[in-house]
């Protein structure tokens, strides 16, 4: 039987109302069950909610440096129990190892980044008008924020809004994807181990439409914090508009890269390749379009699919693997269609094109890297969100016209280009529509210490991660003390 998982709520394991679990498994091996997790009710989300609104004031008041405090030990605890967390996100998530590590060496240097800025100013003071005013501003946090999470980075997206949050001074309550709730079991675990005060992190699993409503429309929410795909966040957006609530939303994409004549076609294949099928494509900065202007077209075709067939299909654990099962069976079914569509719709699959067979296969959710060429660059699945190893190549006639095509879709996540041109690359830097840009690199693949958001259907709200956080965490008072009258 596998082990049964708890809420964590004011400091203590809790079973959730309903006395209802569900599973989560593992996407390598669908026999093997993770855990199973509280299906959580409004009232356990309320219980939650009014345990992180019981400390919000305490917590405000606990210097930044002590809040930062909390955060560095945690950095610790996480360094040190690093191989733990790598492994259970590859089991409870597919991820290959490697990635997995690097996702925890993520999330330490998340905690130990916000850990000092736990120290840094929160406010100016300018000089007023009147000599005898004292005027400043001052950074307060919201109260409570809530944070719902996708399951691909199950350990550092939830990080990256925390980290942020408790530093400068909110107080969380956290719900996962139902998808992988283990992950999150062991964030409460880490705040455990380094006795953050009670009320001040707070986890509920459950579904997003029961657990997941509520964290949004509870009175005692200030602020909701998502990262999930655009349909629920344009909901997220209606519903805390609707209550006056601040929201930040980190939703899909559809990331280009543009192939100019003059780049170097196999470093340009090669990133390609790496940023469109690592984790299978389940990367919200995944490449998904591969724009080739004029004549390279068919050598960098050749060199993409090559390099697509080389991929080793297998299970996360084996650090080898690059193509790992994708999270579920409905996602491989959702690919597998969308393949079957870019197919219907006039294109040509060149690698892939389905689910690889076999004793290693069938017991997990794997799909192909597939290419896909010959499509129009309306077709549908060259302009949504497939969140599959799938990358379509689309020519383009020049700069412009590929600037043009990247610029065409709903979404304005990330982007590349592969050039040499330094004029080409500050003309793309400007007018390419997405809120993060490499140039000669891969689109996905980020520093914590930036900003990180994007454009149009990709994100609402301000930025994550970096100094821009702060914006979103907080709010800005401005104070004027009257000294001669005190
Ligand atoms: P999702 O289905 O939108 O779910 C995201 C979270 O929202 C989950 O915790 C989900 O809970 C919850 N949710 C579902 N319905 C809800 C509702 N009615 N009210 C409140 N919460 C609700 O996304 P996903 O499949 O987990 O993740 C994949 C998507 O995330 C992709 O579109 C990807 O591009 C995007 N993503 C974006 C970024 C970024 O930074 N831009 C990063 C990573 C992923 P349940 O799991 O219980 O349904």
């Amino acid at each position: 039987m596998s082990e049964r998982y708890q809420n964590y709520i004011n400091g203590s394991w809790t079973d959730g109302s309903s006395g209802d679990v569900s599973t989560s498994t593992n996407p390598a091996d669908l026999s093997d069950v993770v855990g199973e997790f509280q299906a959580s009710t409004v009232t356990d989300a309320d219980a939650a909610i009014t345990a992180a609104h019981n400390v919000k004031e305490s917590w405000r008041r606990t210097s930044g440096l002590a809040r930062g405090g909390y955060l560095l030990k945690a950095a610790s605890y996480l360094e040190a129990n690093l191989e733990e967390y790598a492994q259970s996100i590859t089991r409870e998530a597919g991820k290959s190892i490697v990635e997995s590590r690097g996702e925890v060496g993520r999330a330490v240097a998340l905690l130990q980044y916000y850990g000092v800025e736990g120290s840094n100013p929160v406010g100016s003071v300018v000089p007023s008008v009147n000599p005898d005013i004292l005027l400043y501003t001052n950074r307060m946090p919201l109260g409570v924020v809530s944070l719902i999470t996708p399951w691909n980075f199950p350990l550092a997206i939830p990080i990256w809004k925390m980290a942020p949050a408790l530093a400068y001074g909110n107080t969380i309550v956290l719900k996962p994807a139902s998808a992988a709730p283990y992950v999150s079991t062991l964030i409460a675990k880490m705040w455990e181990a380094v006795d953050l005060p009670d009320g001040v992190f707070n986890l509920v699993t459950g579904s997003g439409g029961s657990v997941g409503n509520e964290l949004i429309t509870n009175a005692k929410v200030a602020a909701i914090s998502f990262t999930g795909s655009t349909r629920i966040g344009m909901n997220i957006a209606a519903e805390s508009a609707k209550r006056h609530k601040r929201y930040q939303l980190e939703m899909g994409g559809k990331n280009p890269v543009i192939v100019l004549p003059d780049a170097d076609l196999e470093q340009a294949a090669e990133i390609t390749v790496s940023g469109a099928m690592k984790y299978s494509g389940q990367k919200c900065t995944a490449t998904s379009r591969a724009i080739v202007v004029g004549n390279v077209m068919e050598d960098f075709t050749n060199l993409v699919v090559e390099k697509t067939n080389a991929l080793k299909i297998g299970p996360g654990a084996d650090p080898e693997s690059i193509i790992v099962p994708v999270i579920d069976h409905a996602s491989k079914e959702n690919i597998t269609s969308m393949i079957e569509r870019g197919v219907a719709d006039g294109g040509t699959v060149l690698a892939g094109g389905g689910a690889p067979s076999g004793d290693l296969y069938d017991k997990g959710t794997f799909v192909e890297p597939t290419v896909i060429n010959n499509l129009a660059s309306d077709a549908y699945v060259a302009c949504e969100e497939i969140f599959g190893p799938v990358l379509s190549i689309l020519p383009a006639a020049d700069a412009d016209d590929a600037l043009e095509i990247a610029n065409s879709v709903e979404y304005g996540l990330s982007a590349g280009i592969f050039t040499k041109d330094l004029n080409s690359v500050l003309d793309f830097a400007d007018r390419i529509e997405a809120g993060v840009v490499k140039i000669n690199g891969e689109t996905a693949g980020l520093e914590p210490q930036v900003p990180f958001g994007g454009m149009k259907a990709s994100s609402s709200g301000d930025r994550e991660q970096g100094k821009a956080a702060i914006e979103f965490f907080t709010q800005t008072k401005t104070i004027y003390v009257d000294r001669s009258a005190t």
